[in-house]
Protein backbone atom coordinates (compact mmCIF):
# COMPACT_ATOMS: atom_id res chain seq x y z
CA UNK A 1 0.00 0.00 0.00
CA UNK A 2 1.24 3.48 -1.10
CA UNK A 3 1.73 5.66 2.26
CA UNK A 4 3.69 6.45 4.92
CA UNK A 5 4.07 3.63 7.68
CA UNK A 6 3.71 6.03 10.40
CA UNK A 7 0.30 6.85 10.09
CA UNK A 8 -0.91 3.19 8.63
CA UNK A 9 0.14 -0.59 7.78
CA UNK A 10 -2.97 -1.36 6.61
CA UNK A 11 -6.27 0.10 5.52
CA UNK A 12 -9.41 -0.36 8.07
CA UNK A 13 -10.74 -3.55 5.66
CA UNK A 14 -7.49 -4.65 4.43
CA UNK A 15 -6.22 -5.09 8.16
CA UNK A 16 -8.26 -8.30 8.25
CA UNK A 17 -5.91 -10.14 6.37
CA UNK A 18 -3.18 -8.97 8.48
CA UNK A 19 -0.93 -12.24 9.72
CA UNK A 20 -0.04 -11.31 13.15
CA UNK A 21 1.80 -8.73 14.28
CA UNK A 22 1.76 -5.46 14.97
CA UNK A 23 -1.36 -3.50 12.60
CA UNK A 24 -1.54 0.25 12.80
CA UNK A 25 -4.43 1.56 11.00
CA UNK A 26 -5.64 5.09 10.57
CA UNK A 27 -8.58 7.41 9.94
CA UNK A 28 -11.85 9.00 11.63
CA UNK A 29 -13.83 8.36 14.60
CA UNK A 30 -16.78 6.91 13.12
CA UNK A 31 -18.42 5.95 16.55
CA UNK A 32 -17.22 5.85 20.01
CA UNK A 33 -18.81 3.56 23.11
CA UNK A 34 -17.06 3.53 26.31
CA UNK A 35 -18.23 0.55 28.60
CA UNK A 36 -16.65 1.44 32.12
CA UNK A 37 -13.53 1.64 31.48
CA UNK A 38 -13.24 -0.17 28.47
CA UNK A 39 -13.01 1.76 25.08
CA UNK A 40 -14.91 0.72 21.72
CA UNK A 41 -14.27 3.26 18.81
CA UNK A 42 -15.28 2.45 15.23
CA UNK A 43 -12.70 4.08 13.26
CA UNK A 44 -13.37 4.60 9.25
CA UNK A 45 -11.01 5.04 6.11
CA UNK A 46 -12.10 4.44 2.58
CA UNK A 47 -12.17 1.11 3.03
CA UNK A 48 -15.03 0.76 5.58
CA UNK A 49 -14.79 1.13 9.26
CA UNK A 50 -12.81 -1.61 11.70
CA UNK A 51 -13.59 -1.68 15.31
CA UNK A 52 -10.64 -0.51 18.22
CA UNK A 53 -10.92 -1.75 21.83
CA UNK A 54 -8.99 0.02 24.07
CA UNK A 55 -8.55 -1.99 27.75
CA UNK A 56 -7.13 -0.14 30.88
CA UNK A 57 -3.89 -1.77 30.82
CA UNK A 58 -3.56 0.55 27.43
CA UNK A 59 -3.37 3.50 30.16
CA UNK A 60 -2.20 6.29 27.95
CA UNK A 61 -4.23 5.38 24.76
CA UNK A 62 -7.57 4.93 26.92
CA UNK A 63 -6.69 8.15 28.03
CA UNK A 64 -6.61 9.64 24.46
CA UNK A 65 -9.45 7.70 23.73
CA UNK A 66 -11.82 8.96 26.49
CA UNK A 67 -11.35 12.22 24.70
CA UNK A 68 -11.89 11.73 21.38
CA UNK A 69 -15.19 13.90 18.92
CA UNK A 70 -16.55 12.43 16.60
CA UNK A 71 -14.82 12.76 12.93
CA UNK A 72 -10.86 13.51 14.80
CA UNK A 73 -8.94 11.61 12.55
CA UNK A 74 -6.14 8.84 14.54
CA UNK A 75 -3.96 6.54 14.15
CA UNK A 76 -3.91 3.47 16.12
CA UNK A 77 -1.70 0.84 16.66
CA UNK A 78 -2.82 -2.93 18.02
CA UNK A 79 -2.90 -6.41 17.03
CA UNK A 80 -5.61 -8.10 15.68
CA UNK A 81 -7.63 -10.43 18.01
CA UNK A 82 -10.85 -12.52 17.22
CA UNK A 83 -14.17 -10.82 18.88
CA UNK A 84 -16.11 -12.57 21.41
CA UNK A 85 -18.60 -14.84 19.25
CA UNK A 86 -21.67 -12.92 20.54
CA UNK A 87 -20.25 -10.05 19.03
CA UNK A 88 -19.70 -10.88 15.76
CA UNK A 89 -21.36 -8.41 13.26
CA UNK A 90 -21.55 -11.15 10.36
CA UNK A 91 -22.79 -7.69 8.03
CA UNK A 92 -19.51 -5.95 7.66
CA UNK A 93 -16.17 -7.35 6.59
CA UNK A 94 -14.17 -6.44 9.42
CA UNK A 95 -17.14 -7.80 11.86
CA UNK A 96 -15.05 -10.75 12.87
CA UNK A 97 -12.31 -9.12 14.38
CA UNK A 98 -11.08 -5.68 16.70
CA UNK A 99 -7.80 -3.89 16.67
CA UNK A 100 -6.91 -4.43 20.42
CA UNK A 101 -5.02 -0.98 20.81
CA UNK A 102 -1.29 -0.21 22.47
CA UNK A 103 -1.02 3.00 20.95
CA UNK A 104 -3.38 5.62 20.23
CA UNK A 105 -2.37 9.21 18.39
CA UNK A 106 -4.87 12.33 17.44
CA UNK A 107 -3.47 13.37 14.30
CA UNK A 108 -6.07 16.36 13.89
CA UNK A 109 -9.06 16.99 16.30
CA UNK A 110 -12.40 17.46 14.75
CA UNK A 111 -14.59 20.45 15.78
CA UNK A 112 -18.88 20.09 16.30
CA UNK A 113 -19.65 19.06 13.05
CA UNK A 114 -22.56 20.78 11.83
CA UNK A 115 -24.50 17.75 10.98
CA UNK A 116 -23.54 13.38 11.61
CA UNK A 117 -21.96 11.90 8.84
CA UNK A 118 -22.65 8.58 10.88
CA UNK A 119 -25.34 7.16 8.46
CA UNK A 120 -26.56 7.48 4.82
CA UNK A 121 -29.83 9.15 6.28
CA UNK A 122 -29.34 13.05 6.91
CA UNK A 123 -32.17 15.28 7.95
CA UNK A 124 -29.13 17.73 7.22
CA UNK A 125 -31.03 19.94 3.85
CA UNK A 126 -29.11 20.19 0.70
CA UNK A 127 -27.94 23.87 1.71
CA UNK A 128 -26.25 22.96 4.69
CA UNK A 129 -24.91 19.54 2.90
CA UNK A 130 -23.42 21.23 -0.03
CA UNK A 131 -21.38 23.72 2.37
CA UNK A 132 -19.82 21.50 4.00
CA UNK A 133 -19.89 18.82 0.97
CA UNK A 134 -16.66 17.67 2.40
CA UNK A 135 -18.38 16.51 5.16
CA UNK A 136 -21.11 15.08 3.29
CA UNK A 137 -19.07 12.74 1.08
CA UNK A 138 -17.62 10.73 4.19
CA UNK A 139 -21.31 9.52 4.08
CA UNK A 140 -20.76 5.69 2.88
CA UNK A 141 -23.42 6.18 0.18
CA UNK A 142 -21.45 9.73 -1.11
CA UNK A 143 -18.40 7.63 -1.72
CA UNK A 144 -19.55 4.61 -3.04
CA UNK A 145 -21.64 6.79 -5.68
CA UNK A 146 -18.01 8.63 -6.58
CA UNK A 147 -16.65 4.86 -6.67
CA UNK A 148 -18.67 3.65 -8.80
CA UNK A 149 -18.25 6.70 -10.95
CA UNK A 150 -14.57 6.06 -11.63
CA UNK A 151 -15.20 2.11 -12.22
CA UNK A 152 -17.63 3.32 -14.86
CA UNK A 153 -15.29 5.58 -16.96
CA UNK A 154 -12.72 3.63 -16.42
CA UNK A 155 -15.05 1.00 -17.80
CA UNK A 156 -16.05 3.42 -20.51
CA UNK A 157 -12.51 4.02 -21.49
CA UNK A 158 -11.42 0.55 -21.64
CA UNK A 159 -13.76 -0.71 -24.38
CA UNK A 160 -12.92 2.61 -26.15
CA UNK A 161 -9.17 2.52 -25.81
CA UNK A 162 -9.84 -1.49 -27.37
CA UNK A 163 -11.58 -0.38 -29.97
CA UNK A 164 -8.83 2.21 -31.35
CA UNK A 165 -10.32 5.36 -29.91
CA UNK A 166 -8.08 8.22 -29.28
CA UNK A 167 -8.22 10.41 -26.42
CA UNK A 168 -8.18 13.97 -27.37
CA UNK A 169 -9.11 17.23 -25.65
CA UNK A 170 -10.75 19.94 -27.01
CA UNK A 171 -10.89 23.42 -25.90
CA UNK A 172 -13.07 25.31 -23.06
CA UNK A 173 -12.45 28.86 -24.27
CA UNK A 174 -13.94 28.82 -27.73
CA UNK A 175 -16.70 29.88 -29.91
CA UNK A 176 -20.67 29.07 -29.37
CA UNK A 177 -21.70 25.86 -30.36
CA UNK A 178 -25.50 25.69 -31.05
CA UNK A 179 -26.55 22.53 -28.58
CA UNK A 180 -29.95 24.47 -28.30
CA UNK A 181 -29.02 26.04 -24.61
CA UNK A 182 -27.91 29.34 -23.31
CA UNK A 183 -24.12 29.85 -23.73
CA UNK A 184 -21.70 30.92 -20.61
CA UNK A 185 -19.67 33.81 -21.41
CA UNK A 186 -16.24 34.48 -20.54
CA UNK A 187 -14.88 38.02 -21.32
CA UNK A 188 -11.94 38.71 -23.32
CA UNK A 189 -9.10 40.96 -21.82
CA UNK A 190 -6.95 40.86 -24.23
CA UNK A 191 -9.21 41.67 -26.62
CA UNK A 192 -11.74 43.65 -24.96
CA UNK A 193 -15.78 43.85 -25.89
CA UNK A 194 -15.10 40.36 -27.17
CA UNK A 195 -16.64 36.79 -25.18
CA UNK A 196 -15.07 32.94 -25.41
CA UNK A 197 -18.12 30.68 -25.03
CA UNK A 198 -17.92 28.04 -22.66
CA UNK A 199 -18.64 24.71 -25.38
CA UNK A 200 -22.13 23.24 -24.80
CA UNK A 201 -20.31 20.32 -26.39
CA UNK A 202 -16.83 19.53 -28.50
CA UNK A 203 -19.50 18.69 -31.37
CA UNK A 204 -17.44 21.20 -33.94
CA UNK A 205 -14.13 20.38 -32.63
CA UNK A 206 -14.84 16.39 -32.89
CA UNK A 207 -16.10 16.93 -36.49
CA UNK A 208 -13.20 19.10 -37.48
CA UNK A 209 -10.49 15.72 -35.69
CA UNK A 210 -12.56 13.71 -38.35
CA UNK A 211 -11.34 16.49 -40.99
CA UNK A 212 -7.59 15.93 -39.42
CA UNK A 213 -7.73 12.14 -39.67
CA UNK A 214 -7.91 11.11 -36.62
CA UNK A 215 -10.66 8.69 -37.15
CA UNK A 216 -11.56 7.25 -34.19
CA UNK A 217 -11.82 10.34 -31.03
CA UNK A 218 -13.27 10.10 -27.48
CA UNK A 219 -12.54 12.53 -24.70
CA UNK A 220 -14.49 12.50 -21.12
CA UNK A 221 -15.17 16.01 -21.33
CA UNK A 222 -16.72 19.01 -18.96
CA UNK A 223 -19.80 20.72 -21.34
CA UNK A 224 -21.42 23.71 -20.09
CA UNK A 225 -25.16 24.52 -20.65
CA UNK A 226 -26.87 27.93 -19.10
CA UNK A 227 -29.97 26.32 -18.48
CA UNK A 228 -32.62 26.33 -15.86
CA UNK A 229 -31.75 23.48 -13.72
CA UNK A 230 -33.59 20.12 -12.88
CA UNK A 231 -32.94 17.00 -11.34
CA UNK A 232 -30.80 15.69 -14.24
CA UNK A 233 -29.42 18.70 -15.35
CA UNK A 234 -26.48 20.88 -14.46
CA UNK A 235 -25.23 24.21 -15.63
CA UNK A 236 -22.03 21.89 -16.21
CA UNK A 237 -21.70 18.37 -16.71
CA UNK A 238 -19.95 15.21 -18.50
CA UNK A 239 -20.49 13.88 -21.31
CA UNK A 240 -18.58 10.81 -23.01
CA UNK A 241 -18.10 12.36 -26.04
CA UNK A 242 -17.45 10.14 -29.36
CA UNK A 243 -16.72 10.42 -33.24
CA UNK A 244 -15.27 8.29 -36.02
CA UNK A 245 -15.05 8.26 -39.59
CA UNK A 246 -16.24 5.60 -42.45
CA UNK A 247 -18.99 4.74 -39.55
CA UNK A 248 -22.78 3.89 -39.95
CA UNK A 249 -25.41 4.40 -37.06
CA UNK A 250 -25.17 0.76 -36.26
CA UNK A 251 -21.31 1.33 -35.94
CA UNK A 252 -21.65 3.73 -33.30
CA UNK A 253 -25.06 2.01 -31.86
CA UNK A 254 -23.33 -1.03 -30.86
CA UNK A 255 -20.42 0.49 -29.63
CA UNK A 256 -22.34 2.62 -27.44
CA UNK A 257 -24.10 -0.69 -26.48
CA UNK A 258 -21.10 -2.21 -25.50
CA UNK A 259 -20.52 0.24 -23.77
CA UNK A 260 -23.33 0.53 -21.78
CA UNK A 261 -23.07 -2.68 -20.74
CA UNK A 262 -19.44 -2.83 -19.71
CA UNK A 263 -20.87 0.46 -17.37
CA UNK A 264 -23.53 -1.79 -15.68
CA UNK A 265 -21.38 -4.38 -15.28
CA UNK A 266 -19.92 -1.91 -12.98
CA UNK A 267 -23.02 -2.19 -10.88
CA UNK A 268 -23.28 -6.17 -11.10
CA UNK A 269 -25.80 -5.73 -13.60
CA UNK A 270 -26.41 -7.51 -17.13
CA UNK A 271 -27.79 -5.73 -19.59
CA UNK A 272 -28.96 -7.09 -22.42
CA UNK A 273 -27.62 -5.69 -25.80
CA UNK A 274 -28.50 -5.33 -28.46
CA UNK A 275 -31.11 -2.59 -27.64
CA UNK A 276 -34.54 -2.44 -29.41
CA UNK A 277 -34.85 0.19 -31.38
CA UNK A 278 -38.71 2.36 -32.11
CA UNK A 279 -38.68 5.02 -34.77
CA UNK A 280 -39.56 8.32 -32.77
CA UNK A 281 -42.81 8.42 -34.67
CA UNK A 282 -43.83 4.98 -33.04
CA UNK A 283 -42.78 6.50 -29.76
CA UNK A 284 -44.44 9.66 -30.04
CA UNK A 285 -47.80 7.72 -30.73
CA UNK A 286 -47.09 4.44 -28.09
CA UNK A 287 -45.83 6.58 -25.30
CA UNK A 288 -46.04 10.08 -26.10
CA UNK A 289 -42.27 10.88 -25.74
CA UNK A 290 -39.29 10.32 -27.64
CA UNK A 291 -37.90 8.84 -24.78
CA UNK A 292 -40.04 6.38 -23.54
CA UNK A 293 -39.86 4.51 -20.22
CA UNK A 294 -40.01 0.60 -21.48
CA UNK A 295 -40.51 -0.56 -17.80
CA UNK A 296 -44.51 -0.68 -17.73
CA UNK A 297 -47.16 -0.79 -20.56
CA UNK A 298 -49.70 1.50 -20.04
CA UNK A 299 -49.53 2.97 -24.14
CA UNK A 300 -51.67 5.09 -25.49
CA UNK A 301 -54.22 4.18 -27.23
CA UNK A 302 -56.47 5.91 -30.49
CA UNK A 303 -60.09 6.00 -29.35
CA UNK A 304 -60.84 8.59 -32.18
CA UNK A 305 -63.11 6.81 -33.99
CA UNK A 306 -65.53 5.71 -31.47
CA UNK A 307 -65.46 8.87 -29.97
CA UNK A 308 -66.57 10.77 -32.62
CA UNK A 309 -69.76 8.07 -32.78
CA UNK A 310 -70.14 8.40 -29.21
CA UNK A 311 -72.68 11.32 -29.19
CA UNK A 312 -70.64 13.24 -26.48
CA UNK A 313 -70.25 17.06 -28.11
CA UNK A 314 -66.64 17.98 -27.48
CA UNK A 315 -65.00 14.34 -28.65
CA UNK A 316 -67.47 15.04 -31.59
CA UNK A 317 -66.09 18.61 -32.66
CA UNK A 318 -62.11 17.94 -31.54
CA UNK A 319 -62.28 14.77 -34.53
CA UNK A 320 -64.39 16.74 -36.86
CA UNK A 321 -61.77 19.50 -36.84
CA UNK A 322 -58.66 17.15 -37.10
CA UNK A 323 -57.92 16.55 -33.16
CA UNK A 324 -57.58 13.04 -31.82
CA UNK A 325 -59.16 11.32 -28.86
CA UNK A 326 -56.52 8.99 -26.81
CA UNK A 327 -56.97 6.99 -23.81
CA UNK A 328 -54.44 5.04 -21.65
CA UNK A 329 -55.02 1.94 -18.72
CA UNK A 330 -53.51 2.31 -15.41
CA UNK A 331 -54.35 -1.15 -14.08
CA UNK A 332 -55.71 -1.40 -10.80
CA UNK A 333 -54.71 2.42 -9.88
CA UNK A 334 -58.08 3.56 -9.79
CA UNK A 335 -60.16 1.56 -7.27
CA UNK A 336 -58.48 3.58 -3.97
CA UNK A 337 -59.11 7.43 -5.50
CA UNK A 338 -61.56 9.29 -4.08
CA UNK A 339 -63.93 12.16 -6.48
CA UNK A 340 -61.45 14.42 -4.89
CA UNK A 341 -57.88 12.18 -5.91
CA UNK A 342 -59.68 12.10 -9.50
CA UNK A 343 -61.08 15.91 -9.75
CA UNK A 344 -57.12 16.47 -8.92
CA UNK A 345 -55.98 14.47 -11.82
CA UNK A 346 -58.11 16.35 -14.12
CA UNK A 347 -56.46 19.73 -12.28
CA UNK A 348 -52.85 17.94 -13.12
CA UNK A 349 -53.77 17.48 -16.86
CA UNK A 350 -55.33 20.80 -17.36
CA UNK A 351 -51.79 21.77 -15.93
CA UNK A 352 -49.95 19.95 -18.71
CA UNK A 353 -51.87 21.78 -21.38
CA UNK A 354 -55.13 19.17 -21.89
CA UNK A 355 -58.19 21.30 -22.06
CA UNK A 356 -59.94 18.78 -19.92
CA UNK A 357 -59.69 14.92 -19.05
CA UNK A 358 -62.14 12.38 -18.79
CA UNK A 359 -61.81 9.34 -16.45
CA UNK A 360 -63.51 6.77 -15.61
CA UNK A 361 -63.21 3.74 -12.97
CA UNK A 362 -65.06 0.24 -14.04
CA UNK A 363 -66.44 -0.82 -10.56
CA UNK A 364 -67.76 -4.45 -9.74
CA UNK A 365 -70.73 -5.82 -11.89
CA UNK A 366 -70.19 -3.25 -14.71
CA UNK A 367 -71.01 -0.32 -12.62
CA UNK A 368 -68.37 2.72 -13.29
CA UNK A 369 -67.33 5.77 -11.57
CA UNK A 370 -66.92 8.31 -14.11
CA UNK A 371 -66.21 12.09 -14.96
CA UNK A 372 -69.14 12.00 -17.23
CA UNK A 373 -72.34 10.20 -17.41
CA UNK A 374 -72.98 8.89 -20.92
CA UNK A 375 -74.34 5.30 -22.77
CA UNK A 376 -70.51 5.28 -24.76
CA UNK A 377 -68.31 4.33 -21.03
CA UNK A 378 -69.49 0.56 -21.46
CA UNK A 379 -67.81 0.62 -25.22
CA UNK A 380 -64.96 2.51 -24.05
CA UNK A 381 -64.48 0.12 -20.74
CA UNK A 382 -64.32 -2.78 -23.40
CA UNK A 383 -62.28 -1.26 -26.30
CA UNK A 384 -58.98 -0.18 -24.39
CA UNK A 385 -59.43 -3.35 -22.53
CA UNK A 386 -59.99 -2.15 -18.73
CA UNK A 387 -61.79 -4.25 -16.06
CA UNK A 388 -62.32 -3.66 -12.44
CA UNK A 389 -60.91 -1.41 -10.65
CA UNK A 390 -58.51 0.04 -13.52
CA UNK A 391 -58.31 4.12 -14.28
CA UNK A 392 -58.98 5.05 -17.55
CA UNK A 393 -57.66 8.65 -18.68
CA UNK A 394 -58.97 10.31 -21.92
CA UNK A 395 -57.77 13.56 -23.87
CA UNK A 396 -59.41 14.82 -26.72
CA UNK A 397 -57.36 17.73 -28.09
CA UNK A 398 -54.86 18.41 -30.66
CA UNK A 399 -52.99 15.18 -31.32
CA UNK A 400 -49.39 16.72 -30.15
CA UNK A 401 -50.64 17.84 -26.91
CA UNK A 402 -52.81 14.76 -26.54
CA UNK A 403 -49.48 13.33 -26.43
CA UNK A 404 -47.64 15.38 -24.59
CA UNK A 405 -50.29 15.71 -21.83
CA UNK A 406 -50.71 11.66 -22.25
CA UNK A 407 -47.39 10.83 -22.40
CA UNK A 408 -46.55 13.23 -18.57
CA UNK A 409 -49.28 11.50 -17.15
CA UNK A 410 -47.93 8.12 -18.39
CA UNK A 411 -44.25 8.32 -16.46
CA UNK A 412 -46.11 10.42 -13.61
CA UNK A 413 -49.12 8.53 -12.61
CA UNK A 414 -47.59 5.07 -13.31
CA UNK A 415 -44.84 5.63 -10.59
CA UNK A 416 -47.51 7.09 -8.37
CA UNK A 417 -49.57 4.31 -8.86
CA UNK A 418 -46.74 1.64 -8.14
CA UNK A 419 -46.81 0.69 -11.69
CA UNK A 420 -42.84 0.56 -12.47
CA UNK A 421 -41.48 -2.82 -11.75
CA UNK A 422 -38.14 -2.25 -9.93
CA UNK A 423 -34.96 -3.84 -10.90
CA UNK A 424 -35.74 -3.86 -14.47
CA UNK A 425 -33.68 -2.24 -17.34
CA UNK A 426 -35.15 -1.04 -20.42
CA UNK A 427 -32.99 0.09 -22.90
CA UNK A 428 -33.76 1.39 -26.32
CA UNK A 429 -32.78 3.34 -29.29
CA UNK A 430 -35.14 6.08 -30.41
CA UNK A 431 -34.34 6.86 -34.24
CA UNK A 432 -35.78 8.33 -37.30
CA UNK A 433 -35.65 11.61 -35.72
CA UNK A 434 -37.40 15.02 -37.89
CA UNK A 435 -34.74 16.54 -39.05
CA UNK A 436 -36.35 20.05 -38.29
CA UNK A 437 -39.56 21.53 -36.18
CA UNK A 438 -41.23 24.51 -36.73
CA UNK A 439 -40.68 27.52 -34.90
CA UNK A 440 -43.77 28.87 -34.66
CA UNK A 441 -42.17 32.00 -32.40
CA UNK A 442 -39.67 33.06 -35.06
CA UNK A 443 -41.43 31.00 -38.25
CA UNK A 444 -38.65 29.28 -39.02
CA UNK A 445 -37.02 25.89 -38.79
CA UNK A 446 -35.07 24.55 -36.09
CA UNK A 447 -32.79 21.32 -35.91
CA UNK A 448 -33.93 19.02 -33.53
CA UNK A 449 -30.88 17.62 -32.47
CA UNK A 450 -28.22 20.61 -33.93
CA UNK A 451 -27.56 21.78 -37.19
CA UNK A 452 -24.41 19.39 -38.10
CA UNK A 453 -27.12 16.33 -38.10
CA UNK A 454 -27.38 14.43 -41.75
CA UNK A 455 -30.83 14.21 -43.45
CA UNK A 456 -31.28 10.36 -44.02
CA UNK A 457 -30.16 10.73 -48.06
CA UNK A 458 -33.26 9.22 -49.21
CA UNK A 459 -35.11 11.76 -48.09
CA UNK A 460 -32.50 14.87 -48.47
CA UNK A 461 -34.56 15.76 -51.91
CA UNK A 462 -37.68 17.22 -49.83
CA UNK A 463 -35.23 19.67 -47.93
CA UNK A 464 -36.84 22.49 -50.03
CA UNK A 465 -40.46 21.22 -50.64
CA UNK A 466 -41.66 19.22 -47.30
CA UNK A 467 -38.35 19.99 -44.71
CA UNK A 468 -41.30 19.09 -41.51
CA UNK A 469 -41.24 15.20 -43.60
CA UNK A 470 -37.58 15.22 -43.68
CA UNK A 471 -36.22 12.28 -41.37
CA UNK A 472 -32.56 12.82 -39.83
CA UNK A 473 -29.94 9.89 -39.28
CA UNK A 474 -29.93 10.52 -35.71
CA UNK A 475 -29.92 8.36 -32.77
CA UNK A 476 -31.01 8.42 -28.86
CA UNK A 477 -30.47 6.05 -26.45
CA UNK A 478 -32.73 6.17 -23.53
CA UNK A 479 -32.94 3.50 -20.45
CA UNK A 480 -35.71 3.77 -18.61
CA UNK A 481 -36.95 6.60 -19.52
CA UNK A 482 -33.81 8.68 -19.23
CA UNK A 483 -32.44 9.93 -22.20
CA UNK A 484 -28.63 8.69 -22.05
CA UNK A 485 -27.03 10.12 -25.25
CA UNK A 486 -28.04 10.82 -28.34
CA UNK A 487 -25.70 11.74 -32.00
CA UNK A 488 -25.80 11.45 -35.47
CA UNK A 489 -24.39 11.05 -39.32
CA UNK A 490 -23.23 14.75 -39.56
CA UNK A 491 -23.12 16.52 -42.66
CA UNK A 492 -19.76 16.29 -44.84
CA UNK A 493 -20.71 18.33 -47.47
CA UNK A 494 -20.39 22.50 -47.80
CA UNK A 495 -23.14 22.83 -50.16
CA UNK A 496 -25.49 19.96 -47.74
CA UNK A 497 -24.43 21.91 -44.81
CA UNK A 498 -25.29 25.51 -45.94
CA UNK A 499 -28.61 23.91 -47.07
CA UNK A 500 -29.47 23.55 -44.05
CA UNK A 501 -28.12 26.80 -42.04
CA UNK A 502 -30.18 28.20 -44.43
CA UNK A 503 -33.82 26.15 -43.41
CA UNK A 504 -33.03 27.28 -39.91
CA UNK A 505 -33.14 30.96 -40.81
CA UNK A 506 -29.51 31.80 -41.29
CA UNK A 507 -28.50 33.29 -44.14
CA UNK A 508 -25.58 32.97 -46.18
CA UNK A 509 -23.40 35.69 -44.49
CA UNK A 510 -24.68 34.74 -40.80
CA UNK A 511 -23.45 30.93 -41.78
CA UNK A 512 -19.80 32.24 -43.08
CA UNK A 513 -19.58 34.79 -39.88
CA UNK A 514 -20.57 31.97 -37.35
CA UNK A 515 -19.35 28.46 -39.34
CA UNK A 516 -17.20 29.54 -42.10
CA UNK A 517 -14.46 27.24 -40.53
CA UNK A 518 -16.91 24.57 -40.98
CA UNK A 519 -18.01 25.15 -43.89
CA UNK A 520 -14.11 25.78 -45.13
CA UNK A 521 -12.94 22.74 -43.72
CA UNK A 522 -15.89 20.42 -45.30
CA UNK A 523 -14.43 21.62 -48.43
CA UNK A 524 -10.84 20.31 -47.68
CA UNK A 525 -11.54 16.62 -48.06
CA UNK A 526 -14.40 15.74 -44.96
CA UNK A 527 -14.83 12.05 -44.46
CA UNK A 528 -17.74 10.69 -43.82
CA UNK A 529 -18.37 11.04 -40.34
CA UNK A 530 -20.60 10.62 -36.98
CA UNK A 531 -20.95 9.89 -33.51
CA UNK A 532 -22.68 10.40 -29.97
CA UNK A 533 -22.43 11.74 -26.49
CA UNK A 534 -23.76 10.14 -23.57
CA UNK A 535 -24.72 12.03 -20.06
CA UNK A 536 -21.89 10.37 -17.57
CA UNK A 537 -23.78 11.57 -14.86
CA UNK A 538 -26.82 10.55 -15.51
CA UNK A 539 -25.47 6.80 -16.50
CA UNK A 540 -23.94 6.86 -13.11
CA UNK A 541 -26.90 8.73 -11.45
CA UNK A 542 -29.19 5.04 -12.77
CA UNK A 543 -26.76 2.53 -11.79
CA UNK A 544 -26.16 4.35 -8.28
CA UNK A 545 -30.16 4.41 -7.57
CA UNK A 546 -29.76 8.16 -7.36
CA UNK A 547 -33.11 10.58 -8.10
CA UNK A 548 -30.42 13.43 -9.10
CA UNK A 549 -26.97 13.87 -10.67
CA UNK A 550 -26.14 16.22 -7.85
CA UNK A 551 -25.23 13.01 -5.78
CA UNK A 552 -23.15 11.77 -8.00
CA UNK A 553 -21.23 14.46 -8.94
CA UNK A 554 -18.70 15.45 -5.85
CA UNK A 555 -19.29 19.46 -6.21
CA UNK A 556 -22.38 20.16 -8.15
CA UNK A 557 -24.84 23.71 -8.15
CA UNK A 558 -27.93 23.97 -6.81
CA UNK A 559 -30.70 24.59 -8.35
CA UNK A 560 -30.31 28.20 -8.54
CA UNK A 561 -26.76 27.13 -9.85
CA UNK A 562 -24.67 28.66 -6.60
CA UNK A 563 -21.76 26.63 -4.96
CA UNK A 564 -22.70 26.87 -1.43
CA UNK A 565 -19.28 25.73 -0.26
CA UNK A 566 -17.06 28.16 -2.37
CA UNK A 567 -20.08 30.94 -2.65
CA UNK A 568 -20.38 30.85 -6.57
CA UNK A 569 -21.06 32.38 -8.53
CA UNK A 570 -19.54 35.78 -6.68
CA UNK A 571 -19.29 39.38 -7.36
CA UNK A 572 -15.50 40.43 -8.80
CA UNK A 573 -14.17 43.50 -8.25
CA UNK A 574 -14.78 47.04 -10.02
CA UNK A 575 -10.57 47.29 -11.23
CA UNK A 576 -11.35 43.40 -12.67
CA UNK A 577 -14.25 44.40 -14.39
CA UNK A 578 -12.56 47.28 -16.18
CA UNK A 579 -9.79 45.71 -17.69
CA UNK A 580 -12.31 43.74 -19.11
CA UNK A 581 -13.62 46.46 -20.28
CA UNK A 582 -17.40 45.73 -18.78
CA UNK A 583 -19.72 48.01 -16.60
CA UNK A 584 -22.23 45.75 -14.39
CA UNK A 585 -25.88 47.17 -14.92
CA UNK A 586 -27.11 45.78 -11.70
CA UNK A 587 -25.62 47.06 -8.31
CA UNK A 588 -23.01 44.80 -7.09
CA UNK A 589 -23.60 41.29 -6.04
CA UNK A 590 -24.13 40.80 -2.78
CA UNK A 591 -24.51 37.49 -2.23
CA UNK A 592 -26.23 37.81 1.25
CA UNK A 593 -28.86 39.57 -0.66
CA UNK A 594 -30.20 36.60 -2.91
N1 LIG B 1 -22.92 17.08 -29.47
C1 LIG B 1 -24.16 16.37 -29.28
C2 LIG B 1 -24.76 16.72 -27.91
O1 LIG B 1 -24.05 17.21 -27.04
C3 LIG B 1 -24.03 14.90 -29.35
C4 LIG B 1 -23.60 14.43 -30.69
O2 LIG B 1 -24.30 14.72 -31.67
O3 LIG B 1 -22.59 13.72 -30.77
O4 LIG B 1 -25.92 16.49 -27.68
Amino acid sequence: MIGAQQFRTHTCVGAVAASGGSVRVAGWVHRRRDHGGVVFIDVRDRSGVLQLVIHPDASAALEVAQRLSPEDVISAIGTLVPRAPETVNARIPTGGVELRVSELTVLAEAAPLPFSVEDDHTEAGEELRLTYRYLDLRRTRRLRALELRGRVVRAIRGILESEGFLEVETPMLTRSTPEGARDFLVPSRLQQGAFYALPQSPQLFKQLLMVGGIERYYQVVRCFRDEDLRADRQPEFTQVDIEASFVEPKDIQGLVEAILVAAWEQAGITLAAPFPRMTYAEAMRRFGSDRPDLRFACEIQDWSAPAAASGLGVFGSVVGSGGVVRAIVFPAAGAGLSRKDLDGLVLEAQDLGAKGLVWAVPGPDATLRASVKADFLAELVDDVGATHGDLIALVADRESVAQHVLGSLRTRWAERFGLIPSDVWAPLWVVDFPLVEWNADEHRWDSLHHPFTAPRPEDADRLQSDPGTVLAEAYDVVVNGLELGGGSIRINRTDLQERIFSLIGLDAEQAQERFGFLLRALELGAPPHGGVALGLDRVVMQLAGERSIRDVIAFPKTATGSDPLTGAPAGVDEPQLRELGIRSTVPPFEAHAR
